[in-house]
């Protein structure tokens, strides 16, 4: 994998959270989060999608609890999910005490719709009893009342007040196991935001773009945001939120941050845009490379090019690579030729692949 390109230590400096066995902050790997989709009491449903995103490289998993079923769901969802998971609670103060003790390894809430100072009282004596964080989560959909105005002249400095609001509010309760999120579907206002919190304290930063948008525009959106942000050492942990299937956000927030050489346990996938020279299914084989193996925690370069006229420079320099030819693709292991692949190419280098990476 190429350099560092954002020195460690300009990262901000920030308190150090516990989710279960994962870290936040404190200088701890910038994590990769991502949700559910189905509702909790939709427990196998749930399951198997937070066995998916664990296999594409989730650190940390929320999902949605909206009703008594759905605590009801979490005590076997926590013990049956490998990776720690947030209950993500919205209105109702009750439901977030009652995940508080149905195992879950964090609340997220939005102290701004939870009903007033007592309820958000109840739920943080909840969350300090179980020894369990809290994330604030401020969102320019749900700005209070009193900042509407302020928000529609300067966006950033409204979501900064308001969680800078709710951090006072909950200081003076006594907790401090907080990790903060200000974000907006404009990716600069969410950049300001950031910006304009972090100056303030030092409380970790879960950074994301709020509904950013279908794959290709979140994408983007996602990119220039956490881009900014991270490489001002801004952010603890990423959530790229992408209307779809929640896999591809883990994809994507696995790459951004090994594009900016903050993880270096994640593969780097590199593969040419393809001509009339191509002799193989290039964008397939990097697809399925992206889908099965961004979470192998594994920091392999891996390169998939069209041809033997450009592809070989590529593929040497690269841990594991294949040029495509005539009679199917070369096999170059370390910078040196291992083989020739016919047949099904995309199945056998995803096998060698895994081989490398089981080795290495
Ligand atoms: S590696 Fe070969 S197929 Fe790919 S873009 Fe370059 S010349 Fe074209």
């Amino acid at each position: 994998m190429s350099g560092n390109r954002i020195a460690p230590g300009k990262r901000r400096v920030t308190k150090k959270i516990r989710y279960g066995g994962v870290v936040v902050g404190g200088g701890a790997p910038i994590s990769i989060q991502s949700m559910t989709t189905c509702p909790a009491s939709e427990t196998d449903r749930t399951l198997d999608q937070i066995a998916a995103l664990s296999k594409a490289g989730c650190e940390i998993v929320r999902v949605s609890v909206k009703a008594e079923d759905d605590v009801e769901a979490l005590s076997r969802i926590c013990h049956e999910s490998r990776i720690p998971v947030i209950a993500d609670i919205h209105f109702d103060h009750e439901l977030a005490v009652r995940s508080a003790k149905n195992g879950v390894q964090g609340l997220r809430i939005n102290p701004g719709n939870i009903g007033g100072e007592e309820n958000v009282r109840r739920v943080i004596e909840a969350a300090g009893s179980e020894g369990i964080p809290v994330r604030v989560g401020v969102n320019s959909g749900s700005i209070e009342r009193g900042l509407r105005d302020l928000y529609s002249e300067d966006p950033a400095r409204a979501l900064c007040g308001s969680a800078i609001g709710h951090l006072e509010m909950i200081e003076r309760m006594g907790f401090t196991d907080l990790v903060f999120s200000l974000k907006s579907a404009d990716p600069m206002v969410t950049v300001a935001a950031n910006r304009l919190f972090a100056a303030e304290n030092e409380y970790p930063l879960h950074v994301g773009v709020t509904e950013a948008g279908p794959p290709l525009t979140g994408t983007a959106k996602s990119a220039v945001a956490l881009t900014l942000l991270l490489a001002e050492g801004l952010g603890d942990t990423v959530r790229v939120s992408l209307s779809g299937d929640p896999v591809r956000e883990v994809l994507v927030a696995a790459a951004i941050l090994s594009a900016l050489g903050l993880r270096h346990d994640i593969p780097d996938i590199v593969s040419c845009p393809t001509c009339g020279r191509c002799e193989i299914d290039v964008a397939g084989i990097a697809e399925r490379l992206e889908r099965e193996l961004l979470g192998i925690g594994k920091p392999l370069r891996i390169a998939v090019m069209g041809c033997e006229v450009n592809g070989p420079g590529e593929a040497k320099e690269a841990d594991i690579g294949i040029a495509g030819s005539r009679e199917g693709a070369v096999l170059f292991e370390k910078g040196k030729v291992t083989g020739r692949l016919e047949g099904d190419i995309t199945e056998l280098f995803v096998g060698a692949v895994r081989r490398m990476a089981e080795e290495s």
